[in-house]
């Protein structure tokens, strides 16, 4: 008496006709768990041994004692020991993320609060060649999951850093209207050519990845905001022009939001 998955489609002729299809994707669900279980896991495993590495390094850096020739190895040694710590990190968020669509967190989460914080790391990770705002004229509460939240917002405003390698302003913004809040991150960095709008969200997928890598991407930013946006009931949305610079924006319904007015 195991439990089947069942997809069912439904078109409808006219009034009174309707074409039902009823699929047994049983398999294929079974399959994509075991391929997102078989993931976390790796990545599970992958953690311990790279803590090691890492640690080692950093002892052997310290000590002085590395032959002089050692120091640009050993530097190299060192920051790709991070990237891939930040890859299995994502990979492990990533798989967390995917097992369910749809989310339990139940914190209230102050926009406000959450974009200054965003607004702050930015700053620290652009070393000042960035000029990052937050404007936000109207504070609203967002009930979710604190960190996942948290990692969407951030993920957007360092992009806006990552591929805006001139400098330039960042802004980010938060607007309510009758649809719900919108939070989003304008750049006047590299941009995008539409025609990549639409896959930019698959894990991997990068408009240039040897661009991306030197700038400490993953490849899976974008996959993460898709899968928390997802958990809770948001969608995205992104408007670029190459050259010029992109705006990335993050659409709320209001069901998930209090304004602090009816709080
Ligand atoms: P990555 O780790 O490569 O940045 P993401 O999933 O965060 O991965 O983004 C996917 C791709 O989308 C990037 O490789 C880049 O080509 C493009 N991209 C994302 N944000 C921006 C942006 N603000 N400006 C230009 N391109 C962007």
């Amino acid at each position: 008496d195991e439990s089947r998955t069942l997809q069912v489609e439904v078109t409808r002729f006219g009034q009174d006709e309707a074409l039902v299809i009823v699929r047994d994707v049983t398999r294929l669900h079974n399959l994509e768990q075991m391929r997102r279980d078989f993931v976390a896991n790796v990545s599970h495993e992958l953690r311990t041994p790279l803590t090691v590495i890492a640690g080692y390094l950093e002892t052997l850096q310290a000590s002085g004692q590395a032959p002089r020739n050692w120091e640009r190895p050993l530097g190299q040694m060192n920051e790709q020991t991070a990237r891939m710590t930040s890859l299995v990190n994502d990979l492990l968020l990533l798989a967390r993320l995917e097992t369910s669509e749809r989310g339990r967190g139940r914190d209230k989460i102050s926009v406000r609060s959450l974009m200054e914080q965003v607004a702050e790391e930015t700053r620290s990770l652009s070393g000042g060649r960035h000029q990052v705002s937050v404007h936000c004229a109207e504070d609203c509460t967002i009930t979710g999951d604190a960190g996942e939240l948290h990692s969407a917002f951030a993920n957007l405003a360092f992009n806006a850093v990552k591929y805006s390698p001139d400098g330039g302003p960042i802004e980010l913004h938060w607007r309510v209207d009758a649809a719900g809040g919108h939070f989003s991150v304008k750049d006047s960095g590299i941009g995008i050519d539409p025609v990549h709008i639409p896959r930019l969200t698959e894990r991997f997928y990068r408009v240039d990845a040897g661009r991306s890598r030197e700038s400490g991407g993953t490849g899976l930013g974008l996959a993460i905001v898709k899968h928390v946006l997802l958990r809770h009931s948001a969608n995205m949305s992104v408007s670029s022009v190459p050259g010029r610079g992109s705006t990335f924006t993050l659409n709320f319904p209001s069901q998930k939001l209090t304004l602090p007015s009816s709080a």
